[in-house]
């Protein structure tokens, strides 16, 4: 079966692509390239009032960040295109008169203030409100008045009676009882086919194997099977994946802050770290590990494994993730990723040698747990001055802090030039000479020359900084102490 799966992500595009339906569209190009089967992308689009080519861009835009690249779609084609509902219309409306002809369905007359009264008196009296059937046999004479009265009519699918049951991969069997659904509308006066119908014609057509999606869609399901039996179509299997909520246990919402992909690239999340914690959320690899890169996750995926429990989006644990993957990527890759960040803080990178740069960056990669953190680092960089936080200068004011610098002073003062080794070898001289150690050392060093109390290393700041820089810094901090402390 391995080469007939195809699995589709089915974004509409009235938002932007958060982390719920990222996790879908990543579980879905897990599956296919598990099974060497195809990814394929169609877009939803047939509400034309809240859809937006806008935001139909942004999503391929962000899928495409985070190498979730599709096979078929609206973009590249495909042998079963277009791959926009809004460009299938027609083969809609084919299939809806083919269950108008077949007595699967049936017109309906009643206008939305009709429908919403009676849906009204259902709920005042504590009924689960479903359509009453009332159109199901109109008569001929009805029928003519209605039409006369300029009345459009609506498409509703007969649902019968029985039990519909959704075997679903990670869900398991799920029965609905048809009485409770109702006969539901495929199209709209308007003219407008409604989402349960196009599904299932695209999933058909576009002969989809596996449906993966969010659990939210489990109640079409069994909508979504009635409608391919009457339309002669073989059923799909499905795998409805956990609802991912936020820290409140609430279904994740705008009220989340920042879920949407593209506030994670700005805030310089890397696409593989995104990708392998939103490969810990709702499935199992089933070991212990945390870190596991795509190739595995690749090898390791299934979705019998998919926890059938919410999953929960921990913010802190995507950061550290992210700071593991800054930590091991390679150097060059990573300059190049933090460049716009760097940009971003008015530093004219590209003007700086890049050898040195690439040392900066290895030096600073250690604080980092997105690349925009670089920007509480990059002043220590450049220029003499530097801003001293609240906690330095508790540091300072620290007996003996002032000595220290000075010391540290002196013998910068007496070397040519500042390399790694003539730093570690002037520790223990100052030490010796200051009988101090430790914290009462490091702090006031680490303040004199960065204005802060964290940091990279001190024996890698030393060589990128120079001899010039870190005198003129160091005088400027005992001029600032002597008048301010
Ligand atoms: N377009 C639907 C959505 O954005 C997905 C439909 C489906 O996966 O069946 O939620």
């Amino acid at each position: 079966m391995s080469d007939k799966v195809r699995v589709r992500f089915a974004p509409s595009p009235t938002g932007y692509l958060h982390i719920g339906n990222a996790r879908t569209a990543f579980f879905n190009w897990l599956y296919a390239r598990k099974n060497g089967g195809k990814f394929i992308l169609r877009i939803e689009d047939t509400d034309r009032e809240r859809s937006s080519a806008e935001f139909e861009r942004v999503i391929l835009d962000d899928m495409r960040w985070m190498g979730l690249e599709w096979d078929e779609g609206p973009d590249c084609g495909g042998e079963f295109g277009p791959y926009r509902q809004s460009e299938r219309l027609n083969i809609y409306k084919e299939y809806a008169f083919q269950l108008l002809e077949n007595g699967r369905a049936y017109n309906c007359y009643c206008t939305p203030d009709e429908l919403e009264k009676r849906r009204n008196e259902l709920l005042t009296k504590g009924i689960a409100p479903k359509y009453d059937g009332r159109c199901r046999n109109l008569s001929e004479k009805d029928r003519v008045r209605y039409e006369e009265e300029g009345r459009r009519p609506a498409i509703r699918f007969i649902v019968g009676d029985g039990t519909v049951e959704v075997d679903d991969i990670v869900k398991g069997k799920v029965f609905f009882n048809c009485s409770t659904i109702g006969d539901f509308i495929i199209f709209r006066s308007d003219g407008v086919a409604v989402y349960n119908l196009v599904v299932v014609i695209d999933d058909a057509l576009m002969k989809i194997s596996h449906i993966i999606r969010g659990e939210d869609h489990l109640p079409n399901t069994p909508r979504q099977i009635l409608l391919s039996r009457a339309l002669g179509f073989s059923v799909p299997k499905f795998a409805h994946l956990s609802t991912i909520v936020g820290y409140d246990r609430m279904q994740l919402s705008k009220r989340h802050h920042g879920i949407s992909i593209g506030h994670f690239r700005k805030e310089g999340f890397l696409p593989d770290a995104l990708l392998n914690y939103l490969s810990l959320i709702g499935w199992s690899p089933g070991g212990e590990e945390e870190i596991i890169p795509l190739e595995d996750i690749i090898e390791r995926f299934s979705l019998e494994r998919a926890s059938k429990g919410a999953a929960i989006f921990e913010p802190d644990k995507l950061r550290w993730i992210n700071g593991v993957y800054i930590r091991n990527m390679d150097l060059e890759k990573l300059a190049d990723a933090l460049i716009p960040f760097i940009k971003k803080e008015g530093v004219d990178i590209e003007g700086v040698d890049r050898r040195w740069m690439e040392r900066m960056v290895d030096a600073v990669r250690d604080n980092l747990e997105t690349l925009e953190n670089v920007s509480e680092y990059i002043g220590i960089f450049f220029g003499v001055d530097i801003n001293i936080c609240k906690k330095g200068m508790d540091v300072l004011k620290d007996n003996g802090a002032v000595d220290v610098i000075k010391a540290v002073r002196d013998e910068i003062r007496e070397v040519d030039s500042i390399t790694q080794d003539i730093y570690i070898k002037m520790v223990p001289s100052i030490k010796k000479r200051m009988k101090i150690g430790g914290k009462r050392l490091f702090m006031p060093i680490r303040v004199a020359i960065t204005g802060k109390t964290k940091g990279p290393e001190l024996e890698r700041l030393f060589p990128l900084l120079g001899k010039d820089l870190l005198l003129k810094r160091i005088d400027k901090v005992l001029d600032h102490v002597s008048k301010n402390l």
